[in-house]
């Protein structure tokens, strides 16, 4: 990997994120710290949109002082904002403290930056940049060897049963970077155990995933790992189902990180009927797929429903020009035969029997009258 020198960090982070600026007005030296994927992204010359800020101390006066409204989670005090449209959190440092081996950490106010960059996932996460002070990278985990060989490294051998979850992490770097587990830290992952998880902790960093243009991979690799079951097909299906949400009709159809999770994972939903399914007339094609999940749709499309494709287009967005008023002024009691009416008339509108105004109004009177009795 060719990073970006380190000598130039501090300039490329206040021409990458001009709105940091108003920090630097309030910031004490040494005292404010870039940290995590922020910094990581600042030597891999990558865009990113939000960015990550440690404070030694009190996160709290940092914040209020950047008018944001702080956030007192737990005992620490973190906050929020947008600075220029851009997303910044502010966090206490924090580092966890073992009272004894094996039991649960603790988690208190770290004194250094140092000490907070060790709860971290991998050692090219946990590399920090004063905002003020003597300009310099600290790295106290080597995480810039680790950046420059491609290597995803985890801080110590229990990391992964601390937080399973940065298995899942794992996928996402692993994938979006092109990088490699370093060899213990493939052996520690491969015995990671997601069941001591919480299903919405798995399903966040899942979404996650499965939101990033490389997403397959990850799913891939994972499975690859050990670490979850594909459903059947998962990785063909999620593989389409990206193309499809790329290209039009379908681009941005439905949330790119639900369907490809879906696709990729299961479970199986409505969309299995829908691609089994070979509507003869368009009317019983909007029937079927109205009021459906969009995800379900696009895996349906994705499974082979071409059907779709013209609802998609055409059939979704057929109406009527009449409506129940002109019913009720053509005599129609107030009521189901409106309804029924209505209904009708879109049905024998979407499969081409009828065409405007008129013939509308008659189809619809007709079944109106029908089932009025
Ligand atoms: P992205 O580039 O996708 O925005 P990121 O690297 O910024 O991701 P976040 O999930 O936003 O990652 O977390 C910010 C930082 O917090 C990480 O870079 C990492 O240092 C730390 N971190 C996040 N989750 C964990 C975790 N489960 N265990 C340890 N450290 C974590």
């Amino acid at each position: 990997m060719n990073l970006a020198p380190i000598d130039d960090l501090t300039e490329a982070l206040r021409s990458a994120h001009p709105e940091l600026e108003a920090v630097y007005d309030v910031a004490a030296p040494e005292r404010v710290f870039l940290v995590g994927g922020a910094v990581r992204d600042l030597l891999l010359r990558r865009e990113r949109t939000d960015i990550d800020l440690v404070v030694i101390g009190d996160a709290a006066t940092l914040a209020t002082a950047l008018g944001a409204e702080v956030v007192e989670h737990e005992r620490f005090a973190t906050a929020k904002l947008r600075l220029d449209g851009h997303e910044v959190d502010i966090a206490t440092a924090r580092e966890e403290v073992y009272e004894r081996p094996g039991a649960l950490p603790t988690v208190v106010p770290a004194a250094t930056i140092e000490a907070d960059l060790g709860r971290r996932d991998f050692t090219i996460n946990a590399m920090a940049l004063p905002l003020r002070g003597e300009q310099r990278l600290i790295d106290p985990l080597d995480g810039h060897p680790d950046l420059e060989g491609g290597l995803l490294r985890v801080l110590h051998r229990r990391s992964f049963v601390d937080d399973p979850t940065r298995a899942l992490r794992a996928a996402r770097y692993a994938a979006r970077f092109g990088f490699a587990l370093e060899e213990k830290t493939e052996t520690l992952l491969r015995d990671a155990d997601l069941a001591t998880v919480s299903a919405d902790r798995r399903n966040i960093e899942l979404l996650r995933l499965a939101a990033e243009p490389e997403a397959v991979r990850g799913f891939g690799l994972l499975a690859e790992w050990g670490l979850i079951a594909l459903r059947e097909g998962g990785i063909e299906l999620a593989s389409r189902v990206s193309e499809l949400l790329a290209t039009p009709p379908w681009r941005d159809f439905a949330p790119r990180d639900r369907v490809g999770m879906q696709a990729a994972l299961g479970p199986t939903g409505g969309e299995e009927e829908l691609a089994t399914a070979h509507p003869q007339r368009p009317s019983l094609a909007v029937e079927l797929a109205s009021r459906r999940d969009p995800v379900e749709l696009v895996l349906a499309r994705a499974l082979g429903a071409e059907w779709l494709d013209r609802y998609l287009t055409e059939w979704r967005a057929v109406r009527l020009e009449i409506d129940g008023a002109d019913l009720l002024a053509a005599g129609v009691p107030q009521g189901h035969a409106i309804g029924r009416g209505l209904k009708e008339a879109l049905i024998r509108k979407l499969d081409g029997e009828i065409a405007g105004r008129e013939q509308e109004l008659e189809a619809a009177l007709a079944a109106a009258r029908w089932a009025a009795g």
